[in-house]
């Protein structure tokens, strides 16, 4: 796989030229829903002319289809959005286009990020970039299997609940969720706004803190941005690791414990101690979650009404009838099935019963890795319970689906940084990555961490 250091000094047309070419050749993974290759090459002429010059200088990129950027519509992958024309980008891509980078194309998704395996996805799953039989991961399936192929070396994602970090573990590629905050959310379609953040597949750690470098930092355009305090740095040997006792259970997959347990060992051998700890709380967090981001979403998807944009039902008489059948048009199925729950659980009836009950659990949550934090400098656990499913294997029964999420909720209801780091893979060849979890606001010592044993990692 290739670094970004690895296109700096090409000419910018022929990165955006391979670019795209890979991308075509590897059309069957349908892991983008468009390509921006027109907007690429103009903008590559530019950097090739020294217009535009920057830190990641003529590096092609992807980013998923629920940024807004020019040059292809930004349709969250779902109806409701499919011809819509972003009037303005996000400041993510802003960011990246202002130190040089170049976007080739739009990633596919689970429709508005709901899932964990882009099967939800209006326009049809992305398959796995080890075995197309088996899901992407999501719900930035498209953005990890584009990193992976060796498409682009790297890609933007949004996790709101792991949808970076697993299909990170699924691809074999580095992903990180920042701390709540660290880059700015605007011009990013809203899941839920108390958990969604916007972070990146990179093929190595060092590349994930340049395009954080680049990414992070106060945004006047989104209020929840924090002050600026990404900056990379090094780990001295000596940090306090604690091993997750409650996501290393009996239910997880033998394969992935012991890719775990691979990654302690390593930890351990270059001076760091490991131990276990617990996090009770964390068996809630499930439940928590599908409470929480349900009440976040339904409201959050109370604009698409057909009147002001997106899909708008044709034939209809009445203004009832135009909101309900064009949102009954342009959601899928798990869009539906989470408004419904994040209504009810709003209901002045329920209220108190669930979404009360739930941020009071969330809360306990937080102090409850707070306190693992006065001891720990990183928590370590699995991505997720198993590698990559086959496609379909659960697309039947949203609980099993849901449960996939188990590992990544609990940092994301915190708003802790985390990271997936990839691990080996199992005998089938399955990657499997393993999760580090840092305080809020030390996601450069979680990257660190990673980027130290990376010369010992098995798959690379
Ligand atoms: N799989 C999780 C969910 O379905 C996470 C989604 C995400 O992070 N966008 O909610």
């Amino acid at each position: 796989m290739t670094k970004i250091a690895d296109y700096l000094s090409n000419s910018a047309v022929e990165n955006v030229k391979r670019a795209i070419a890979k991308a075509q050749e590897n059309e069957d993974y349908h892991a983008l829903l468009a390509l921006t290759e027109t907007r690429a090459l103009e903008r590559a002429a530019k950097v090739d002319a020294g217009l535009i010059t920057g830190r990641l200088k003529g590096v092609p990129f992807v980013v998923k289809d629920n940024f807004l950027a020019f040059g292809a519509p930004t349709t969250a992958a779902s109806k409701m959005l499919e011809k819509f024309d972003a009037p303005l980008q996000a400041t993510a891509v802003e960011k990246l286009e202002a130190e040089g980078a170049i976007c080739i194309g739009k990633a596919n998704l689970d429709a508005f990020a709901h899932g964990g395996s882009t099967e939800n996805s209006a326009f049809g799953p992305t398959k796995n970039a080890y075995d197309k039989s088996k899901v992407a991961g999501g719900s930035s399936g498209g953005s990890a299997v584009v990193t992976a192929l060796d498409i682009v070396p790297f890609a933007l994602g949004s996790d709101t609940g792991g949808s970076i970090r697993e299909p990170a573990s699924f691809n074999d590629v580095y992903g990180i969720k920042p701390t709540y905050g660290t880059v700015s959310r605007y011009g990013v379609v809203a899941m839920a706004s108390s958990t969604d953040s916007i972070g990146c597949f990179t093929t190595n750690a060092a590349d994930a803190e340049l395009v954080m470098s680049v990414m992070a930092g106060r945004d006047p355009k989104d209020m929840t941005t924090l002050p600026d305090f990404f900056a990379p740095t090094e780990v001295k040997p000596g940090q306090k690791i604690g091993l997750v006792k409650d996501f290393m259970t009996d239910d997880v997959d033998p394969e992935v414990r012991a890719r775990v347990n691979d990654y302690v060992a390593k930890l351990r051998a270059a001076g760091h101690s490991v131990e276990e700890v617990e996090l009770p709380t964390a068996k809630y967090a499930l439940a928590i979650y599908y409470i929480v981001v349900p009440a976040e979403v339904s409201s959050n998807l109370a604009r698409y009404d057909g009147v002001r944009y997106g899909h708008r039902a044709e034939g209809v008489k009445t203004l009832a009838e135009l909101y309900g059948r064009s949102r009954d048009e342009g959601f899928v199925t798990e869009n539906k099935r989470r408004i419904m729950i994040g209504s009810y659980v709003l209901s002045s009836g329920f209220f108190d019963a669930y979404y009360l009950q739930a941020q009071k659990a969330r809360t306990l949550l937080i102090n409850e890795f707070d306190k693992l934090f006065e001891n720990y400098d990183a928590l370590i656990g699995p991505v997720a319970p198993t590698p990559a499913f086959a496609i379909g294997a659960n697309t039947a029964d949203p609980i099993k689906m849901y449960l996939a999420d188990i590992m990544t909720v609990p940092a994301s209801l915190a708003g802790l940084p985390a990271i997936s780091v990839p691990a080996g893979e199992t005998e089938g060849g399955l990657p499997v990555g393993v999760q580090l979890i840092g305080k809020r606001r030390d996601d450069a010592r979680l990257l660190a961490l990673a980027k130290s044993l990376e010369s010992t990692e098995a798959k690379q």
